[in-house]
């Protein structure tokens, strides 16, 4: 064989390629790279827009897609910076299969949550906002390579640094912009794309120390522990992350049917196979761990990474239904889910003694009012439950109710009939002058706000202009 033909075969062997082969940053690392990352440093490196790059993918995924939306030609463009490039969806399907193909590079869909397609639904996954650790990004500049987006900020549900145990911040320092990485032509991964300042800081004011459990009210206490469980999902998902970015074959193999299988044992094991009780050590309804368990569809990352700080089980274990060694923990009686719940959602309240004489006669007195409180405002005043007042001193918490709609619906009469004859001595004016009934007209005489409070206006001034002609001939 000549060496021009050997020369032939290796070239063959060597898949072309279109972009330039970047290597992608911290795989099989929690510090995994984000797709979107990854798109912004082939920008950079073929000195092009992000604008030409997207349009050159998406040519290629979609032809006519950039020129067209829903077959209308020219009405819109594809907003990369709109699709979850990095997430679980199709989009991040088609990019990371393109852009493999562009640049010979077959790890890129570890930089995207593809892996946990199917199993983890993708609602409420990735982050609405881009974010980022400003530490990080300093750490990136300080070891002297180039900073970089990590997944793990994509995802919603962190909202801490992982490494450095810092909020994430969304919003740039400088110029307050938010979303600063997103709808530029240019994107330096670590400068605001508005101002262009550096946005990695060794500035730890953001750390979010956890405060002191003692001496400390229980607002306080608890704002620690939930600083604590935030960190402890980031930590949990982020060594997710680390083994879902392996490269290496058959590292991560996740279905509906092996996390199904998992949640089925661990609920039989520790809570002998009842919704119910599965669903309060975790703080969600019961109806979404029986809709989930009858219907096998995607878990949210917020239901999993319950489960698996509850339970003590890597999510990797969880989701790839690893959980024959698995045992429940001796402290599992635990209450995570008082601490999980989000704030305003359902807030661990303490049990408090009503006196409800009182509360009954405050109810009565307001009865007696000429400008009653509705029963929403007198529960607010007396820092109770709507719902409770109504289940606990029912007779007067309806009668205020009815008699509170019946003096609004007074009140609003009063204020129809105020308008009506302010509106009627306008038509009876106009037509003593002789000029004809117009809404301009009349508004010249009554004023913007009384035309734009009635009701049926077209119909009452109708009926007005014939009252007021009527009037006018007696
Ligand atoms: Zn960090
Ligand atoms: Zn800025």
């Amino acid at each position: 064989m000549s060496n021009l033909a050997i020369l032939d075969r290796t070239l063959a062997s060597v898949p072309r390629s279109s972009l330039h082969a970047l290597a992608p940053i911290g795989l099989s690392t929690p510090q995994v790279e984000s797709l979107t990352s990854y798109f912004c440093r082939l920008v950079h490196s073929h000195a092009c827009t992000t604008h030409d790059l997207s349009k050159f993918i998406i040519e290629r995924i979609e032809p006519e897609r950039w020129e067209t939306h829903q077959g209308t030609h020219g009405k819109s463009r594809y907003l990369w910076y709109e699709r979850s490039i990095s997430g679980l969806g199709d989009a991040a399907l088609s990019w990371a299969g393109m852009l493999a193909q562009l640049t010979s590079v077959n790890t890129l869909k570890h930089l995207t949550l593809l892996p946990l397609r199917g199993c983890v639904a993708s609602k409420g996954l990735m982050a609405n906002q881009a974010r980022w650790c400003p530490q990080c990004f300093a750490a990136d500049q300080k070891s002297g390579r180039p900073p970089y987006f990590r997944l793990a900020w994509d995802i919603g549900l962190n909202k801490v640094c992982e490494r450095h145990n810092t909020a994430l911040v969304a919003r740039c320092p400088h110029c307050q912009k938010s979303n600063v990485r997103h709808t530029a032509t240019f994107v330096v991964p670590g400068w605001c794309t508005a101002c262009g300042t550096f946005l990695g800081s060794n500035n730890e004011e953001s750390r979010t120390e956890p405060l002191p459990a003692q001496g400390g009210n229980s607002a306080s206490t608890l704002e620690a522990e939930r600083a604590d469980i935030n960190f402890a999902r980031t930590r949990s998902i982020s060594a997710l992350l680390a083994v879902t970015s392996s490269p290496q074959p058959d590292e991560f193999t996740a279905g509906p049917d092996s996390l199904h299988q998992a949640v089925e044992h661990i609920i039989n094991e520790l809570d002998g196979g009842v919704d119910a009780r599965f669903a309060r050590r975790l703080g969600v309804r019961k109806s979404t761990i029986h809709y989930w368990r009858t219907s096998q569809t995607p878990v949210t990352m917020d239901t999993i990474t319950r489960i698996a700080l509850c339970c003590d089980i890597p999510l990797a274990d969880l989701l790839q239904g690893k959980v024959d060694q698995w045992q429940p923990a001796a402290d599992a009686q635990r209450q995570m889910a008082l601490v999980l719940a989000e704030p305003g959602k359902r807030k661990p309240r303490e049990r408090r003694e009503h006196d409800w004489s009182v509360i009954r006669n405050t109810l009565r007195r307001e009865l007696l009012q000429p400008k009653p409180r509705s029963v929403t405002e007198v529960a607010k005043s007396l820092s109770i439950n709507t719902r409770l007042l109504y289940l606990q001193a029912t007779q007067e918490a309806r009668q205020l109710g009815e008699y509170h709609l019946r003096y609004r619906h007074e009140q609003a009469s009063l204020r129809e009939a105020a308008l009506h004859n302010e509106l009627k001595q306008a038509c009876i004016a106009l037509k003593n002058e002789g000029e004809g009934i117009t809404v301009s007209e009349v508004e010249q005489r009554v004023g913007t706000k009384t035309i734009n409070s009635t009701r049926h206006l077209y119909t009452v001034l109708t009926d007005l202009a014939y009252q007021a002609a009527n009037d006018n001939a007696v």
